[in-house]
């Protein structure tokens, strides 16, 4: 008996849906059985077609048939059974790390299998790691599968085929009628909008044998564009609610006198370039009003975000309000102390620093100090957002290095400061250069401000591109800098889920180079460092103290040493070019020539090297992300953590620039035509994953 169920109902209705079963769901934010209909495939598989081992490439997922020819325990350094099929087209190696003695016998010469699993280039010839496989006998014939097969995002104790047949119970409630299409004519602004929303959703999730699979598998299939059209509106619409929301609120007008504006002028040892100037005219302006300032400060690595904030923070001083500056890491955060105290406590302003890493006592006096009033100007990470620090009076709130924040974090700190009906103003700095479309997307709910121009005097950076085979003439291009009284920075990268290995590496790389260099002053420091020793490893770096410092990705944002001249970066095609662009930033501050060298690890692919020439030929920071957009490989999305995009489920930012295009003014008619619709739109995409909307 088949039983109707709403979509708005509970999964729990959903056969095979118990307790735990809904428990794991909610961690993937499915609650509704809609939920189910808009949590889309990552990715297919193919198992369609058995491809000949004669055309396999590495990387590649694929459905091959071969006869075994030989299986054998190889022991190593670690014990593997090997075994070499071929199906006289080419050959492969399936490797497994876990096996048992049947298998080896289950696998014996002459045995016909087929196997799916992704091709990797090993030792001497290409492999698969652990592949699925089935023994066949020659004489029954096994079909392959008539439908790609589609791979669903998922947490522990969830299966694809269970997530499958709930995505299947899900199809079967799916009608027009059950799913309203919210998408009027006068907001299909592209072709592929015309598709309706319950088609393409039945597309996605069971593409039919027929489909064009590399479309489908490069998320290019008209049918996923249809979807992509309408999260990205859903997205820019709820941005657009947050605008609008604030708008109604009231904030405090923040209008000191001017003479401390003047005071810290004056004080500065240089003058505000015309960039500058604008920029701090435009927030000026925006926080002398009563309706919360939402402001974007773009400028690229030292085009002195860091002063501009400083006017805003002085000028909500002295109109009697409180201000914070939050920074995403504490090494950056120290440094926008130590700048703070040198401009403003001289001004009369206490300055107070609020991280993670305090004493209970200190941390203490803090809170008091800061609720109490007494601390005009808080400094400090993101432990400014919990619950218990609470301020008096705050009326600025400044976000440094913006995108490695998510928008909920930038939300909440505002939330921090809400009064009984009023928000503190909010400015959001950020060197992430992100070409026009892309932040339209991301920051509609932002005014933006570009601070175009360096301050004058600068010499552009030179950068080089050499193999690591060079690395002995390299440590001595880092002595010579070093005796000509310059500092130089070397940075050691790593695959970056392990903060571990990375700090181990640059370790190494100290030791190692401090061994070479016996003369020099080496010092490290790493993101597992406690911050009191980072600390005082920078203030001796800036005081001159250390030659060379040995560092990992922790330096990336805000670093200011101006006599620092070089820096190395170790591995640098491991990075993406926006992280290397941040971290070169690092040199070139001062008057003298600067040069950065990107060591790359032999042999390096062709877009690495396309990446790694983008650099060497430019210094400005929107041509690189321009290029970094064009040589993304396919189906790599912005990850989040790079730029502060929001990342999503069918949209991918770079091959749905056209629909981008189009994004504003389809969101402008959707609320102009049905604007009671615009909360069910955004429900539907982000559930409650995304109260935008209603903060
Ligand atoms: P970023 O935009 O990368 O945060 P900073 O605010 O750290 O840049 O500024 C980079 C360096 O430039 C700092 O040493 C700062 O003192 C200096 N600086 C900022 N504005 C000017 C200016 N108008 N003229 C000269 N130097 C400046
Ligand atoms: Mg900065």
């Amino acid at each position: 008996m088949v039983k109707t169920v709403a979509l708005s109902q509970s999964v729990t209705q959903l056969k095979g849906v118990g307790a735990k079963v809904a428990e794991r769901l909610s961690k993937l934010d499915i609650t509704a059985v809609q939920d189910l209909l808009f949590h889309l495939p990552l990715r297919y598989q193919d198992r369609t077609r058995l491809l000949p081992m004669g055309s396999l490439r590495a990387q590649q997922e694929v459905l091959v048939e071969g006869t075994v020819r030989l299986s054998q325990i190889k022991m190593g350094r670690r014990r593997s059974l090997l075994c070499h099929i071929d199906d006289g087209t080419g050959s492969l190696v399936l490797r497994f790390f876990h096996f048992s003695n049947s298998q080896l016998s289950q696998l014996a010469e002459g045995t016909l299998i087929r196997c799916f699993g992704e091709v990797r280039s090993g030792p001497s010839s290409l492999e698969m790691v652990h592949p699925e496989y089935q023994v066949l006998s020659a004489d029954k014939i096994v079909a392959v599968e008539a439908e790609l097969t589609p791979i669903y995002p998922t947490t522990d104790g969830l299966h694809q085929l269970s997530f499958r047949k709930l995505i299947d119970q899900a199809l079967a409630c799916l009608d027009n009628d059950s799913l309203p299409e919210l998408l009027s004519d006068a907001v299909r602004l592209h072709p592929v909008a015309d598709y309706s929303l319950v088609e393409a959703l039945r597309f996605v999730h069971r593409p039919p044998p027929d489909v064009n699979v590399q479309q489908l598998l490069e998320r290019q299939h008209p049918t996923q564009r249809r979807l992509a059209y309408e999260e990205l509106l859903a997205q820019q619409i709820s941005m657009r609610q947050v605008r609008a929301t604030m708008q109604h609120h009231a904030a405090p007008i923040l209008k000191g006198d001017t003479s401390q504006r003047q005071a810290l002028l004056k004080a500065l040892p240089f003058p505000l370039t015309k960039a500058q100037q604008r920029v701090v005219k435009e927030i000026l302006t925006d926080i002398s009003q009563d309706i919360p300032m939402q402001r974007l400060v773009q400028g690229d690595v030292g085009s002195g975000k860091t002063v501009v904030a400083a006017m805003a923070v002085i000028e909500a001083v002295s109109a009697g309000y409180q201000a914070v500056m939050m920074a995403p890491t504490e090494l950056l955060a120290e440094q926008h102390l130590q700048t703070f105290k040198l401009w403003l406590e001289p001004l009369g302003v206490t300055v107070g620093w609020c991280a993670g890493k305090q004493t209970a006592n200190q941390r203490r006096e803090v809170l008091a100090a800061l609720s109490a009033g007494e601390i005009r100007v808080a400094v400090g990470t993101h432990a400014l957002f919990q619950d218990e620090v609470v301020f008096n009076n705050l009326g600025l709130v400044v976000i440094d290095e913006q995108h490695r924040f998510g928008v909920h974090q930038r939300l909440a700190l505002r939330d921090k400061g809400r009064g009984a009906n009023s928000y503190p103003h909010q400015l959001v700095m950020t060197a992430t250069p992100i070409p026009r479309t892309l932040a339209m997307t991301a920051y509609a709910d932002l005014n933006v401000s570009v601070i175009d121009e360096l301050p004058p005097g600068r010499t552009p950076v030179t950068t080089v591109v050499v193999p690591d085979s060079r690395r002995g003439d390299i440590v001595e291009r880092v002595h010579l800098a070093c005796r000509e009284k310059r500092q130089v920075y070397w940075v050691c990268t790593l695959i970056e889920e392990s903060e571990h290995l990375q700090c181990q590496a640059a370790e190494d790389a100290a030791t190692e180079l401090q061994d070479a260099l016996p003369d020099l002053k080496v010092a490290l420091v790493h993101g597992r460092m406690k911050s009191a020793e980072k600390e005082l490893v920078m203030q001796k770096f800036k005081a001159g103290e250390i030659d060379l410092l040995v560092a990992t990705t922790v330096i990336e944002v805000g670093v200011d040493v101006p006599n620092a001249s070089l820096m190395i970066i170790e591995n640098a095609e491991r990075l993406g070019l926006a992280q290397l662009h941040q971290l070169r930033g690092r040199v070139g501050r001062g008057t003298v020539q600067s040069h950065c060298v990107l060591m790359y690890h032999s042999p390096l692919s062709k877009n690495g090297q396309a990446r790694l020439s983008c650099l060497r030929d430019t210094n400005d920071g929107f041509v690189i992300a321009q290029r970094d957009l064009e040589l993304r490989g396919p189906g790599e999305l912005l990850g989040t953590r790079q730029t502060g995009l929001p990342q999503f489920r069918v949209a991918n930012l770079e091959t749905d620039q056209d629909l981008l295009e189009v994004m504003s003014d389809a969101a402008d008619q959707f609320l102009h035509v049905t604007p009671h619709h615009a909360d069910a739109l955004i429900q539907r995409w982000f559930g409650q994953k995304l109260e935008l909307g209603h903060v």
